[in-house]
């Protein structure tokens, strides 16, 4: 991609309104243009890193056994009637009417309908267990949008659903996708803290978040130091909760032992048996030919969240650093003086012998090396390859590593090796 033809519009200014630095870096890096409060559009620099996490987010799944499916953004209210759900969701909920007057809303999640398709179309015990799961927008109309796409009313979750034959295979299915969820933020360059989660009706480890840990998050967290070094498996059983949920009596650990840290929560995840299945009579016949309703969990990610999470734990002063996994490009060529044609030949050269194996952003703007060098510290892609007429003149060019700063002097040629070949 030549810098000249895409649509980055990135700025020196400060949004007054951006108070925490994701949402500034992504403003100033022409990443994301705001519509109304907590509603945005989403530019092609965002979409890039966007489908990688997505990419990331769906091989899992994938892993896991989970099959994709785009359930509609808007839904009938007669649905979330029959849960309950429509009077208790509150003004969270967008509702909408249609021409005839019918009422329908716009999805701030999906369990019923999940548990609705299951009884529409599975009827027997041998189609479980059975998970499903989609990549889709909700709207919520949260009380107090902020922090960017970080708190939107808009946004975009992965959000899943397990259908078990009983609890003991509800309880594996929790513990894959848990096992799944450390991957998949891992895969992403995160560490996220697992922190047990009540959600009420059942005791025990049924819910998790996944917290990143980061300055500007919203909750704050007590947990035990050896999670940060545990497998995913001694996870599941290390204590960490939010401070909300602390509960001195329960704490197997002193709260002065514990360590404190803010967290933006990224993930979620669920168990809560027949709690929908059961109102919306969605069962199957088991081997007696009995009624079997089918023990539930769901699991949430927020992918257009996790994108300010990733720039909230890895930037500095001067921009986004991203991590390989989920960078726009690649490498970045920049050339600094677009008027030379040495300059102008060594670095097509790089950009279509690159191009073939790599993403390459190529800076071939005509203007000033401090702006250029500026936008590429900005949107921070991993490695910028430095095109200058003194060290051309040497037969070098500059490699940088935006999160170390290091820089390498090497031949074109060596650059190209570096990229293209299998090993690098
Ligand atoms: P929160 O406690 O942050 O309000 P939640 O518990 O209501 O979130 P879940 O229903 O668990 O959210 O949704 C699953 C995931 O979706 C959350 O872990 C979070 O990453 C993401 N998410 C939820 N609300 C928002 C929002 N308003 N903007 C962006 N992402 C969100
Ligand atoms: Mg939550």
């Amino acid at each position: 991609m030549l810098f000249s033809q895409f649509f980055a519009p990135t700025s020196r200014d400060v949004p007054s309104e951006a108070v925490v630095i994701s949402h500034q870096l992504m403003i100033r890096a022409g990443m994301i243009s705001k519509t109304a409060s907590g509603i945005y559009c989403w530019l092609p620099l965002a979409m890039r890193v966007m489908e990688k996490i997505i990419a990331i987010v769906a091989d899992e799944q994938s892993k896991i056994g989970s099959q994709r499916v785009l359930f509609s953004t808007i839904q009938p209210a007669e649905l979330w009637k029959e849960s309950g759900r429509y009077d208790s969701y509150g003004k969270e909920m967008l509702r909408i009417r249609d021409r005839k007057d019918g009422e329908f809303l716009y999805s701030p999640t999906n369990e019923e309908q999940a548990t609705d398709i299951f009884r529409k179309y599975v009827h027997s015990y041998k189609y479980l267990p059975l998970m499903l799961y989609q990549i889709h927008w909700k709207f919520r109309d949260e009380i107090r949008p902020r922090f960017g796409v970080m708190r939107g009313r808009e946004f975009l979750m992965k959000d899943g659903y397990s259908f078990a034959r009983n609890f003991a295979e509800a309880q594996e299915i929790y513990q894959r996708v848990f096992h799944s969820y450390i991957n998949t933020f891992r895969r992403m360059g995160l560490i996220a803290i697992p922190v047990q989660a009540d959600p009420g009706a059942i005791g025990g480890n049924m819910s998790h978040e996944f917290q990143i840990l980061a300055e500007t998050g919203e909750s704050t967290l007590f947990y035990d130091g050896r999670l940060l070094n545990a497998s995913a498996e001694e996870q599941l059983s290390i204590y960490a909760v939010t401070d909300d949920r602390y509960d001195s009596q329960t704490a197997p650990i002193p709260k002065e032992e514990l360590m404190v840290s803010k967290g933006i929560e990224v993930g979620h995840i669920f168990y809560f048996g027949t709690k929908y299945s059961k109102p919306l009579d969605a069962y199957v016949l088991d081997e007696n030919g009995n009624k079997l309703y089918p023990e539930m969990g769901s699991y949430g990610i927020g992918i257009s969240r996790l994108i300010a999470a990733i720039i909230e734990s890895s930037h500095d002063n001067r921009g986004i650093i991203w991590p390989e996994a989920v960078a726009p490009f690649d490498v970045t060529i920049l050339n600094l003086h677009q008027q030379d044609e040495e300059c102008r030949d060594i670095a097509l050269k790089l950009y279509q012998a690159i191009s073939s194996k790599r993403e390459v952003l190529y800076d071939d703007r005509s203007i000033s090396v401090g702006e250029k060098l500026a936008d590429a510290d900005l949107i921070g892609i991993p490695y910028q390859i430095i095109v200058g007429q003194k060290k051309i003149r040497e037969g070098k060019v500059e490699l940088k590593n935006r999160k170390t700063s290091n820089v390498e002097l090497l031949s074109p040629e060596e650059v190209i090796k570096r990229f293209t070949s299998n090993g690098e």
